[in-house]
């Protein structure tokens, strides 16, 4: 056994634990990163680079579809799985050799291998012992399945769903949330007939409920079905089909399942009960400081109970290498983490929902005022639909921002620094918005709500 030490220890190198080593080394400490796959984890390799690679591949083929009725002269031919791999393997090849580079020049010291936690604290790669002051834990999640639904076969999960060589014909998607709809958005655009099902009563459930209708209404009128409120029973899968039976008795034929129904923290068999680390359902316990329950070891990223989303995963890696280093940085609450969906029309959100700002404020304590993108002329020229909604305090400051619509993803950055710096709808309304652009949604939202509405009544 040969033993090693560093100031710092980070077990796995996804979104959380390169971004803690990256500040880290900034900062002036050694730092060893164990990293068992390739740098840079989920996101890079298998979740938000090669899907959103995916979803542009998908709006090329709609707007191909689509030329036609604009005066423009073109026709969609098909989909060629084996280009719109290569299309997105090559985006995912620079971003990774970007990474490997910052990583190799800030000096950080990449260890190949699969690591355990051990006490001291230290973390095992085979025979080495690589001791530390500090350990951050950032092991990422995997594909959480349910009972009688084994990922195999016909039945896949993200992962396999991105490697698929073909177009199918028919896919039934399980899990309304993020990765479920994001998945049927793509494939609608391919041509493909896709049915969700979603137990909770409405696709993207932790969404604003009006979010959640309005991306309904989008995806019925693109054709995609979905049965909400059902739950999975059973499956049967021959060599050239599988049937999803729903508890309702409905079932569903399909060439492929997807199965979406979440992702669980990857903290089994690592060494971290044995060395003391709080564990629940799975997630490592933390405080708000993301110190697990023994000292000098933190956690960061999927595996912290909350929004699974790389930008968190960014945020909390920072923020750990700061507290660290002792700058006592302000946290990151996940309430104030944006998140989007970027389907067909994209879903972006940040903050409470109206529901939640009206259970902590009551009724008569919040205004909620939602502006239709019809009357925005961006988004009537790029032919999308959807809302911008704006939750405040009355006489007091934004809480929350919810959007539908093509290309929102871009715009909730404005919204988030409003609730960031709790801003009033007052305050913002003076700041002029480009004209034609999509913000100005939002800006008419914020003059609404300061009790002087431009283009809206
Ligand atoms: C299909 C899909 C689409 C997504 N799209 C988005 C999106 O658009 N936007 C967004 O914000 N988020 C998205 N996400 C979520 C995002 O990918 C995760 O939130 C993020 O990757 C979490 O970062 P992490 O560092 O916690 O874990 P990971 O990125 O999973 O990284 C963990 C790393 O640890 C390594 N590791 C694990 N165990 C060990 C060990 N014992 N020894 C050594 N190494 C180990 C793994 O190999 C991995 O590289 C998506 C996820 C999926 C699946």
């Amino acid at each position: 056994m040969t033993e090693y030490s560093a100031d710092v220890v980070v077990l796995g190198g996804g979104s959380g634990g390169y971004a803690a080593a990256l500040r880290l080394a900034e900062l002036g400490k050694d730092v060893v990163l164990v990293e068992k796959d390739k740098l840079g984890g989920t996101c890079l390799h298998r979740g938000c680079i090669p899907t959103k690679a995916l979803l542009h591949a998908a709006e090329v083929a709609d707007a191909a579809r689509g030329a036609e009725e604009i005066g423009v002269q073109a026709t969609f031919a098909g989909i060629d799985p084996a280009r719109v791999r290569s299309y997105r393997e090559g985006i995912v090849a620079k971003k990774f050799k970007g990474l490997e580079g910052l990583i190799s020049t800030r000096g950080i010291r990449v260890v190949a291998g699969e690591g355990s936690l051990e006490a001291g604290p230290a973390v095992r790669v085979g025979d080495d012992l690589y001791r530390a002051s500090d350990v951050i834990l950032a092991t990422g999640s995997y594909t959480r399945t349910l009972p009688g639904l084994e990922i195999a076969g016909r039945v896949l999960s993200s992962e396999q769903a991105l490697d698929l060589d073909v177009v199918p014909a028919r896919v039934v998607v399980l899990g309304g949330g993020v990765i479920g709809v994001e998945f049927a958005s793509v494939w609608r655009s391919f041509g493909v007939e896709v049915t969700i099902v979603e137990a909770l009563p409405h696709l993207l459930p932790a969404e604003d409920v009006s979010s959640s209708k309005a991306l309904e209404r989008a995806f019925r009128k693109r054709g995609i079905a979905f049965h909400l409120g059902k739950r999975f029973s059973s499956i049967t899968e021959t060599a050239a089909s599988v049937t999803v039976s729903l508890d309702d008795g409905t079932t569903l034929d399909a060439d492929y399942v997807l199965v979406a129904v979440g992702r669980g923290p990857a903290t089994a068999g690592l060494g971290f009960e044995e060395a003391g680390i709080g564990l629940e359902r799975g997630f490592v316990q933390t405080d708000e400081r993301l110190r697990t329950t023994v000292p000098h070891v933190w956690a960061v990223g999927d595996i912290v109970a909350g929004l699974q989303l790389a930008h968190r995963g960014f945020a909390q890696g920072i923020f750990v290498a700061e507290e660290i280093a002792g700058l006592a940085p302000v946290l990151v609450p996940d309430i104030d983490v944006p998140r989007v969906a970027y389907s067909h029309p994209e879903v972006a959100s940040v903050g409470l929902t109206e529901a939640q700002a009206q259970e902590r404020f009551g009724a008569e304590g919040i205004r909620a005022y939602e502006y239709n993108l019809a009357g925005n002329g961006r988004s009537e020229i790029i032919g999308t639909s959807g809302i911008v909604k704006i939750v405040r305090r009355v006489d007091g400051p934004v809480l929350g921002a919810h959007l539908v619509g093509d290309r929102v993803g871009e715009l909730i950055t404005e919204a988030q620094l409003a609730i960031g710096w709790e801003a009033h709808p007052e305050d913002i309304a003076p700041f002029i918005h480009a004209h034609p652009t999509q913000s100005e949604a939002l800006g008419e939202a914020f003059l609404a709500l300061a009790g002087k509405p431009l283009h809206a009544l």
